[in-house]
C-alpha cells in the first residue's frame, strides 16, 4: 500500500513536471559566471526551442543575463534558474545575436523593466525576422510560446560598449556580421571569460544560413582568439577552451572559405565545388548530416559574390 502511494505521488508529480521538460541548470564557469547549457540538436516542444547555450553573471550589484532564451516562458525559466544561485535582481539583459534563442525571452525580461542591450545590427535583424521566427516556432512549441512577442533591445551600440556593474567589467565587442548580422562577444576581463553567442559552436556542427557571413564570422572568431580567453561559453554546446572552439568553429569555417575560394578561382561550378569538398573531418559533430550540404552551398555563393 505504501509503495502504491509513493508510485501514485511520483506519477502525479510527473503530470505536473514531465521528465522531458526543459531543465536549465546553472553551471559555474568562473566566480560569479554561470552557463545554461542547452541541447545541441533541433528545436522541440520538450526543449522549448532552447537548443542553445546562454548564461548570466552575478555581480556585487545585481545580475546580467546574457541571452534571454527562445520564448517568454524560457525567459522566466532563466530567471528561476538565476534565483537558485542568487536573490539579487536582474539589472541588464544582453542579446548576443539575432537568432530566436538569443532574444525572444526579452518578452519576459521587459516585464522586469530592465534595459536590454544589443548591437544595432542585431536590433535591425530581430526587427526584420522576429515575427517570422515566432511563427516558425509556433508549430513545435504550441502553447509554450504563449506570451512571446517581438521585444527589441532598448540600448544599442555600433562597435564596442563597456559596462561596469558592481565591481565586474563587461566589454561588448562587435567585429563583423557572423552567424547573424549583429553577433557580439561579451568579454569579462577579470575572469578571462567570453560569452561568444553564435560566434562559437561546440560539440555540434555550426549552420551557415542565408543571413550568415563566413568571412565576417572568421574575423569575429579571430577577435575572440585575440582576447586569449580561459573560458568560453559558446552559443551552442558545452563550455569549452580556445583549442576546441578553434577546431570546431574556425577550422571548419576556414575549410569552407578556402575550398570555395579555390573553386571559384578555378572557375568551378557549384556542383563540382560541392563534389570536391571533403567535410568528413567534422562528421563526428552533431547535426553534420543535416547541415553540411547547405553550409557548403552557402559558402560557395558567398565566395562567388565576393569574387565580383
Ligand atoms: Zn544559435
Amino acid at each position: 500500500m505504501h509503495t502504491l502511494r509513493i508510485f501514485l505521488a511520483v506519477w502525479m508529480l510527473s503530470l505536473i513536471n514531465p521528465a522531458l521538460a526543459l531543465t536549465l541548470k546553472p553551471q559555474r564557469v568562473a566566480p560569479g559566471v554561470y552557463a545554461l547549457v542547452g541541447e545541441v540538436d533541433g528545436r522541440t516542444y520538450d526543449n522549448e526551442g532552447m537548443n542553445a547555450t546562454t548564461g548570466f553573471v552575478v555581480t556585487t550589484a545585481g545580475v546580467v543575463v546574457i541571452d534571454s532564451g527562445s520564448s517568454y516562458r524560457v525567459g522566466k525559466q532563466i530567471h528561476d534558474a538565476i534565483r537558485h544561485v542568487t536573490q539579487q535582481p536582474v539589472k541588464y539583459v544582453i542579446n548576443t545575436g539575432g537568432q530566436d534563442h538569443r532574444w525572444l525571452g526579452n518578452s519576459y525580461f521587459v516585464t522586469l523593466g530592465v534595459p536590454i542591450i544589443g548591437h544595432e545590427k542585431m536590433r535591425a535583424d530581430a526587427e526584420e525576422r522576429g515575427v517570422m521566427q515566432i511563427q516558425s516556432l509556433q508549430g513545435e512549441l504550441k502553447e509554450k510560446l504563449d506570451g512571446t512577442r517581438v521585444v527589441l533591445p532598448t540600448q544599442t551600440f555600433a562597435t564596442r560598449h563597456r559596462l561596469r556593474l558592481g565591481t565586474t567589467d563587461f566589454e561588448l565587442i562587435f567585429t563583423a556580421p557572423a552567424h547573424t548580422p549583429g553577433d557580439i562577444l561579451v568579454w569579462l576581463p577579470q575572469t578571462r571569460t567570453v560569452f561568444s553567442g553564435d560566434i562559437v559552436f561546440a560539440d555540434r556542427l555550426l549552420g551557415v544560413w542565408p543571413f550568415s557571413n563566413v568571412a565576417g564570422w572568421i574575423a569575429s572568431f579571430d577577435a575572440l582568439a585575440a582576447l586569449k580567453p580561459e573560458h568560453i561559453v559558446p552559443g551552442h554546446g558545452g563550455v569549452c577552451d580556445l583549442a576546441q572552439a578553434r577546431r570546431e568553429t574556425r577550422d571548419y569555417l576556414a575549410l569552407l572559405r578556402d575550398h570555395m575560394k579555390r573553386a571559384i578561382d578555378a572557375g568551378e561550378d557549384l556542383q563540382t565545388a560541392l563534389a570536391t569538398l571533403d567535410q568528413s573531418a567534422y562528421s563526428n559533430l552533431a547535426n553534420f548530416d543535416l547541415l553540411s550540404g547547405g553550409n557548403a552551398s552557402r559558402a560557395y555563393l558567398e565566395a562567388e559574390a565576393a569574387a565580383f
